[in-house]
């Protein structure tokens, strides 16, 4: 069986270093690694209209800063394919039929559209389109027949999601040869990376709350934002013992410090263990690990800011790559849903063995 990656982001604002973390520098190494078959990239903007009604430009204009996220990170489109959702209207076919499958109660129990529920203050509004999501989703997923998706730990219950349908369909329409294909997720095994906190200690760095560090920010940003960050609110005076659980400037050298980091910026440490130790005892810092922090982070951005600004120097060259990618993407999908109706029996006029049973039903 081939082995096909699909994974995506919604263009809801410009990609960040918990989308990093979570996704894209795991994306960028299954991309290089040869083992893969396939790898589709999906600018998810249909998904990210279903919570952003009002405000449609927003989406619009993002779709290029995600894109050029992208590419910066080194996603390659002679290797991967890169493509925009809306463009692919074979997935709202898929959702569709997939929506038969699916229960209102089991879309309610949903842990992540539960918590975004509460996030984005809905309650009694919910947007029908958001809440059914999960089955759009699980149509963006089954349409290249992803085999793995590398995702951060909050996708969880949405793969579970498109499990169940994957397994329901091929158990009432396919049984006998699978049409739909069982995907994995693929979350980091690091914990930081499952699910990085915003730079104001909240659970999760999003877009949506503001408490980002982006792969775009400026050098002198990125500064201001680690020095502003979030630590340990009992840390009063250097002295005083530090606490490493929930200090977020800890967790995020959890994600990025490797033990080179310390020869070249911090020597009197061997390690990340080393400084927590000293955090937990006493006696130093919170300036000390932040400007370690930023170095660290400094020297994985650079190169990725670098690219960034040199890909955006040929815009429509990037709308020329979305636009192949979302042909390519369109040509997966037909198959797909050709294959889907067939099962579904809903292919009538291609079914000769239907008209002649008709035929002769009304002959005799
Ligand atoms: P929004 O607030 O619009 O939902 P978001 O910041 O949550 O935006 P998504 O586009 O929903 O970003 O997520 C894209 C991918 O990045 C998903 O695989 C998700 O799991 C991962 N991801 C997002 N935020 C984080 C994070 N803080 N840590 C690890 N992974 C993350
Ligand atoms: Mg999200």
């Amino acid at each position: 069986m081939s082995k096909i990656i699909l994974t995506g982001d919604r263009p809801t604002g410009r990609l960040h270093i918990g989308h990093y973390v979570g996704s894209l520098r795991r994306r960028v190494e299954l991309q290089n690694s040869g083992e893969y078959d396939k790898t589709y990239i999906m600018i998810a903007d249909a998904q990210a209209l279903t919570d952003n009604i009002d405000n449609p430009e927003k989406v619009r204009q993002n779709v290029i800063e995600v894109a050029l996220d992208y590419l910066a990170c080194g996603l390659d489109p002679a290797k991967s394919t890169l493509f925009i959702q809306s463009q692919i209207s074979e997935l709202c076919e898929l959702t569709f039929y997939y929506m038969d499958l699916v229960t209102v109660s089991r879309l309610q129990r949903n842990p992540t559209v539960k918590n975004e529920i509460q996030l984005r203050n809905f309650e009694a509004s919910i947007p029908v389109g958001f809440f059914t999501y999960p089955i759009s989703q699980a149509a963006d997923i089954t349409f290249c027949k992803a085999t793995t998706v590398p995702v951060g730990e909050d996708q969880l219950p949405m793969i579970e999601q498109t499990k169940e349908i994957v397994h329901k369909f091929n158990s009432i329409y396919a049984p006998e040869s699978p049409v739909l294909v069982d995907p994995q997720a693929l979350i980091p095994e690091d914990e930081a990376c499952k699910r990085l906190p915003g730079t104001d200690g909240k659970a999760k760095m999003s877009k949506s709350l503001g408490n980002c560090i982006y792969l775009a920010d400026t050098a002198d940003e990125v500064k201001a934002k680690v020095m502003s960050m979030y630590t340990d609110p009992l840390h009063l005076q250097v002295s005083d013992p530090g606490h490493i659980e929930g200090n977020t400037v800890f967790t995020y050298l959890d994600a990025f410090a490797r033990d080179e980091h310390f020869e070249r910026y911090l020597p009197d440490y061997a390690n990340l263990d080393e400084l927590k130790a000293h955090y937990t005892r006493g006696g130093l810092g919170d300036v000390k690990v932040k400007k370690f922090l930023n170095n660290v982070l400094q020297e994985e951005l650079e190169p990725i800011r670098n690219r960034r600004l040199e890909f955006a120097k040929d815009i429509p060259e990037i709308y020329n790559i979305l636009k192949k990618g979302s042909d390519t993407a369109r040509e997966a999908a037909a198959q797909t849903l050709s294959e889907v109706k067939h099962a579904m029996r809903i292919d009538y006029f291609a079914d000769e063995e239907l008209i002649k049973a008709q035929s002769e039903k009304y002959a005799r």
